[in-house]
């Protein structure tokens, strides 16, 4: 038995980044920054920048790339599908400089949720729209219906039906009981590995005007109905004109309880630097992360989740738990992938 003081001192001495947080990254605008499948999503982004488009729909369209690439099995067409085989999309959009914001959530069967949370900013007076209503919304706006599996994904998917173990999201009665009563975790140094990805995008032009965009077909094989952090405002975005950008990618649950790009961009109008203040939330989530079942035994989280910020002023980072990461950067020419700071070398 793990005893909830032992977890508890554990987290209280955790070690902190390998590379220093002060050795802040700066651009010159217009910049963009996304998660490490962006190289294409930033270039395009600056390009629109450079043309006079908004910050927001050269955030949107830059990621509307990855929505629309098959091979991309974590975003827009060709995601991987939901627990009954159905492909389900998030989106959000932030526009720094109206602070409006917009969202969907279980949309599916069209392929750019980004261009229809960016509407549902434009068009109405309201943040999120899910479901049957999102769908309702963008057929309106003239979106068509597709199907979205494509076979590579139709057959991941078979191949975890049929093998189904304990890799879903339902919690036995031994599972539950252990999250309240601190039981040592059944697989101490694994990872867990049920595929995730997303892409999150912040763009920063030369008027200091900064937006971002968030997409994803979530977690696979999640539950129906499941919405993670990526179209809720706060957790998966978050945009302030004043300071800056930050969104994320990797355990929507662990950013939704830590509120987790909303506390990024605090930090930085606390004063942080980018690479400070992602850390410091990434500490916060190792913290909060109490249920065995998502701890290896040094008590240390067996998932990961990354943060990409952007200041006003062209200081930037992408962050994550366990070193390995990286993330995409362009400001002008070609895109470039740029290590990430971690709180972790590994997971033991
Ligand atoms: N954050 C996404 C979600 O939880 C998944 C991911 O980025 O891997 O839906």
């Amino acid at each position: 038995m793990i005893s909830r003081r032992t977890l508890l001192a554990a987290a209280a001495s955790l070690p902190v980044a390998a590379r220093a947080a002060q050795d802040v990254l700066r651009a010159t605008p217009p910049v963009a920054i996304s998660s490490s499948n962006g190289l294409g999503t930033t270039k395009k982004a600056v390009e629109l920048m450079r043309e006079g488009k908004d910050t927001v729909e050269a955030a949107v369209e830059g990621v509307v790339l990855v929505e629309d690439d098959p091979n991309d099995t974590s975003v827009g067409y060709g995601g991987l599908p939901n627990e009954l085989g159905v492909v389900q999309l998030d989106a959000s959009v932030m526009h720094g400089p109206t602070m409006r914001a917009g969202a969907v959530g279980c949309l599916e069967s069209i392929k750019n949720p980004s261009r229809v949370a960016k509407m549902v900013m434009e068009r109405t007076d309201h943040v999120l729209l899910v479901g049957p209503g999102a769908l309702a919304f963008a057929k309106a706006m003239g979106f068509q219906e597709e199907n979205l599996l494509t076979e590579r994904a139709r057959r991941a998917w078979l191949r975890w039906k049929t093998t189904l173990s304990d890799q879903d999201d339902w919690l036995s009665d031994e599972e539950m009981k252990a999250d309240f009563d601190y039981i040592e975790p059944r697989h101490p140094d694994a990872m867990a590995h049920r595929p995730t990805g997303t892409i999150s995008c912040i763009a920063l032009n030369d008027k200091r005007e900064v937006s971002g965009c968030t997409t994803t077909s979530g977690l696979a094989y999640k539950l129906p109905g499941r919405v993670g952090d990526s179209p809720i405002i706060g957790a998966g975005l978050y945009v302030d004109g004043e300071v800056g950008g930050c969104g994320s990618t990797g355990r929507g649950e662990a950013v939704l309880q830590s509120c987790g790009s909303r506390t990024v961009v605090e930090n930085m109008k606390r004063g942080m630097t980018p690479a400070e203040a992602i850390l410091d939330v990434l500490k916060r989530i190792c913290d909060q992360t109490k249920s065995p079942r998502l701890l290896n035994r040094p008590g240390r989280p067996n998932f990961d989740v990354n943060f990409y910020a952007l200041r006003v002023d062209g200081a930037y980072a992408g962050g994550r738990i366990y070193r390995g990461g990286r993330f995409a950067v362009n400001d002008g020419g070609e895109s470039r992938l740029v290590d990430s700071v971690y709180l972790f070398e590994n997971a033991r």
